[in-house]
């Protein structure tokens, strides 16, 4: 191009080709390549595309972009052909039965959040989330109107929790010392996984899950084998229903989803529930206090629900208004962090 090493711009390559690279890893686990690759290591193209009832040619591609971007190995068998296996991460992270997979994640990306962001430019011109652009349907409430109609998208997007749940959890329990809180309410707890989590970190602690009735139905499904009697559920509305009584609530990946107006209801709510001394436990991403990262919070905003990111500091301000004072804090490197608040 004419310009010189320095001026060749990497970080623009980079972005230009990120999402052919994140359809490359979507299309592998909705294909089930990382799975057939957990039952039977080294297999050849031809052998993955008849496991995937998928073309020799197209999976010979795939293969070869999943091992460029670190998701596979590829060895030459004596015969001379090329053979693949799943990498030590992709074993953990991305076979779908396997105990911190974000195959369900993965699926919701695939299927809800690409279709969304492929209309970008209309919900930046428009200011709104795109669904109804995306699906044709129209959706005023994301929860009870997107995903909770069919069945089979409900599942979907509880797996997609469910997944991720799993694996962030064990840094936001363990974040800070929380054994003095007895009782706990997963507030939105979706399939009870950080809630069963939670029980087994602090032996003293019971959970209740709250969530809407047509989550709560599917409970059952995604239960550990070893679940203990400690965490049980409990089905309503937080806008309209009373919440179950605790000593802490947690509020993990909910604040972000409501327009101010309704975060105020619900931090209304949560704060006539509570005596002086009990705890919220908020986890999200937390933006940097300049406001300029972590990128994942700002491109998460661009699905332009009627919520918003912030920092630190934005949740304090705003829980305050409630009685509650920030008494700790903590940014896990994991997919969320994790703020203590106490009600005074
Ligand atoms: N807290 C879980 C986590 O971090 O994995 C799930 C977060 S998910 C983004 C939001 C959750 O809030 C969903 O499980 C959803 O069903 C629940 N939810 C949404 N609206 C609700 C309402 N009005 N009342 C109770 N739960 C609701």
């Amino acid at each position: 191009c004419g310009c010189n090493r320095e001026e060749f711009p990497h970080k623009i390559v980079d972005l230009m080709d990120g999402f052919k690279a994140s359809k490359a890893l979507f299309a592998a686990c909705k294909l089930n390549v990382f799975d057939v690759l957990s039952v039977s290591a080294d297999l050849s193209p031809k052998e993955v595309a008849e496991r995937v009832k998928a073309s020799e040619e197209g999976s010979a591609r795939l293969l070869d972009a999943c091992v460029s971007l670190g998701l596979l190995e590829r060895r030459t068998r004596d015969d001379g052909d090329h053979v693949y296996s799943n990498t030590e991460e992709a074993s953990r992270f991305l076979v779908a039965d396997s105990p911190l997979s974000l195959h369900g994640y993965i699926l919701h990306c695939n299927d809800l959040v690409w279709p969304l962001f492929s209309h970008l430019e209309s919900a930046v011109r428009e200011g709104t989330n795109q669904y109804e652009r995306a699906f044709g349907k129209k959706s005023e409430d994301l929860f009870q109107d997107a995903y909770y109609k069919k069945e089979e998208v409900k599942l979907r997007f509880m797996n997609a929790m469910h997944s991720i749940a799993k694996v962030s959890v064990k840094d936001l329990a363990t974040a800070f010392d929380l054994s003095m809180f007895k009782t706990a309410c997963d507030v939105g707890g979706c399939t009870g996984a950080m809630a069963y989590e939670f029980t087994q970190i602090y032996p003293e602690m019971s959970v209740t899950v709250f969530d809407l009735p047509q989550v709560i139905a599917m409970s059952d499904r995604f239960q550990p084998k070893d679940q203990n009697d400690r965490v049980t559920f409990v089905a309503g509305d937080f806008f309209k229903d009373p919440l179950p009584k605790a000593e802490l609530y947690i509020l993990a990946r909910i604040l972000h989803d409501w327009s101010l107006e309704k975060v105020h209801q619900l931090l209304d709510k949560l704060s006539k529930e509570c005596n002086p001394g009990s705890g919220v436990l908020v986890c999200e991403i937390l933006l940097d206090e300049e406001q300029r990262g972590p990128s994942r919070a700002f491109l998460q905003a661009l699905s332009m629900t009627e919520g918003s990111q912030r920092s630190a500091s934005q949740y304090t301000l705003l829980l305050g208004q409630h009685g509650f004072t920030q008494t700790h804090l903590k940014h896990t490197n994991n997919l969320l962090d994790a703020v203590l608040f106490v009600k005074e």
